[in-house]
């Protein structure tokens, strides 16, 4: 066969080469902090009781395994909808959000896409944080549109860097399609204040923005559902045009059932309709119709009362294990080995991932002299931090940045 004789070796995945490096380790204090999923403290994968509790529940049932329609389970879009916008949510009430089941985070965000390169114009442009998850630059890229960044991070303090955003933003066209985390910012941890939406809110409105949230860590930020949907409901209940792409892989621990959900929040019950109908003719071609079983589990979570009940302490156990292991990471740092450094950016920040300060010099270090692997921007997956190994990853983090 000579057709893909000119096929070119493509670069490995980034995250992907650090997990594989960590494989080839024989070292039996190695650390893995580079992976977006969450562990216990025993540092293994956790599927939570109430997922199981479904899955049993579903199995009992004995259902087909027939299509499920191009948008999915219906009981479980408008559960995942009320979960993210909150019940008292107008354009909810009101039934003029247009909702479909997605591939996850990714497929949702892909959905959404789509769609406003279709109807806003292949020369559109998304305004994406720096730094920003990579792979939402190869998902807008692919389905054919352009990004532009604006300033995020304060390298020199690990924080917002506020002003920048705001400068970045205000100096884009009018009409920009803008995306936003709405909590628990990947790679960095770093979230806007309260305050601060505010303030993106107001040059967000002023300048007609049309606000492109990716949520793929409700609940799982702050262990509090409401608290982390804030940004998104300010926006809302504010009228501005939203999109929004939900993941339901890391707060229901459902990360290789795809299960996710793309909206997109319209005027009145009519135009919803028509968006709906284009949602699906998007669709269609791309995959046809969802899978059905992340659906069936995350549906009965949301609809059954004493799983939901129980969901959400499980949830909120997860992020409390991840905020005590940021104060115990920087309490062994400042308190046990007196790095003379600021190590407040890791309680500060937010969410799975803490984003370090390490240079990639110290990243290479820390892999051959410690066996911990982060990935080279200095980012930690917090969830792979436990109580047997922080005091030994603070001492590491010690050595190197002496
Ligand atoms: N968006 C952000 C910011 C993420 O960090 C992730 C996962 O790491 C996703 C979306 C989507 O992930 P998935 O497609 O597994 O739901």
């Amino acid at each position: 066969i000579t057709a893909w004789a000119n096929v070119p070796m493509g670069p490995p995945d980034p995250i992907l080469g650090v997990v594989e490096a960590f494989k080839k380790d024989t070292s039996d204090i190695k650390v893995n902090l580079s992976v977006g999923a969450y562990r216990d403290d025993s540092g293994k994968p956790r599927v939570l009781d109430c997922v199981r509790k479904a899955e049993d529940f579903i199995i009992s049932q004995r259902l087909d395994k027939e299509y499920i329609p191009i948008i999915g389970l219906d009981s479980f879009n408008q559960a995942a909808i009320k979960f993210a916008y909150g019940e008292n949510s107008a354009p909810l009430k009101e039934n003029r959000i247009a909702v479909a089941q997605s591939l996850s985070g990714t497929g949702s965000l892909r959905v959404a896409a789509s769609y406003i390169q279709r109807f806003m114009g292949s020369n559109t442009t998304i305004l994406v944080p720096k730094p920003t998850w990579g792979n939402h630059l190869s998902v807008f890229h692919d389905a054919g549109l352009k990004t532009t960044d604006y300033r995020y991070l304060n390298k020199s303090t690990n924080s917002l860097d506020i002003q920048g955003f705001l400068s970045d933003i205000e100096a884009a066209p009018n009409g920009s399609v803008i995306l936003l985390h709405g909590c628990a910012h990947n790679p960095t941890g770093v979230d806007p204040s309260p305050e601060q939406w505010k303030q993106i809110m107001e040059v967000s409105q002023r300048k007609k923005f049309v606000n492109f949230f990716d949520v793929a860590y409700q609940g799982f930020a702050s262990g509090d559902p409401h608290k982390d949907a804030y940004s998104l409901r300010l926006f809302t209940d504010n009228n501005l045009p939203i999109i929004l792409a939900q993941s339901f892989a890391k707060n229901m621990g459902l990360y290789g059932e795809r299960i996710g959900a793309v909206s997109i929040v319209c005027n009145d019950v009519e135009e919803k309709n028509r968006v709906l109908s284009q949602m699906k003719i998007l669709i269609r071609p791309l995959y046809s119709s969802p899978p059905i079983s992340g659906a069936r589990i995350a549906e009965r979570i949301f609809n059954d009362p004493s799983l939901n009940k129980e969901w959400l302490t499980e949830l909120k156990g997860m992020a409390d294990r991840i905020i005590e292991m940021r104060s115990l990471l920087k309490s062994h740092l400042v308190n046990d080995f007196n790095s003379k450094l600021n190590w407040d950016h890791i309680t500060s920040q937010i969410g799975m991932f803490c984003f370090t300060g390490m240079t990639p010099e110290q990243v290479v270090r820390l892999r051959d002299e410690f066996h911990i692997y982060l990935t080279s921007n200095g980012r930690i997956s917090v969830a792979g931090v436990n109580s047997k190994n922080v005091r030994y990853i603070a001492e590491s983090f010690h050595k190197v940045t002496q």
